[in-house]
């Protein structure tokens, strides 16, 4: 089996997607092929680090909105004096509620 077509499959590998003889064919190349390992490494690293981005975000959208509604009634003039395309505020310490 050649790099590419590995590479190409390796998505469904993870996923396991594909027949067994399929799989067995990629995993006897990925004990042989360092490159192609160390591809399917960074896939499954960074898969798992969406996993957790997912189960934990750091802000909800909510909050997240709420902050931004918050800021624009609280900073009117911050949002006329801005245009469009600029570079995004960097968010001013809040009083507590
Ligand atoms: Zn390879």
């Amino acid at each position: 089996m050649k790099c590419a077509e590995v590479r190409e499959l390796l998505g469904n590998y993870m996923d396991q997607e594909l027949t067994e003889s399929m799989m067995q064919r990629i995993e006897r190349h990925l004990l042989r092929c360092p490159a192609c390992a160390y591809e399917a490494r960074s896939i499954e690293q960074a898969r798992e680090m969406l996993r957790r981005g997912v189960e934990s975000p750091m802000v909800s959208e909510g909050t997240g909105e709420r902050i931004l509604r918050h800021l624009a009634e609280r900073f009117p003039h911050l949002q006329r004096s801005r245009p469009a395309d600029e570079q995004p505020l960097s968010l001013p310490l809040l009083p507590e509620d």
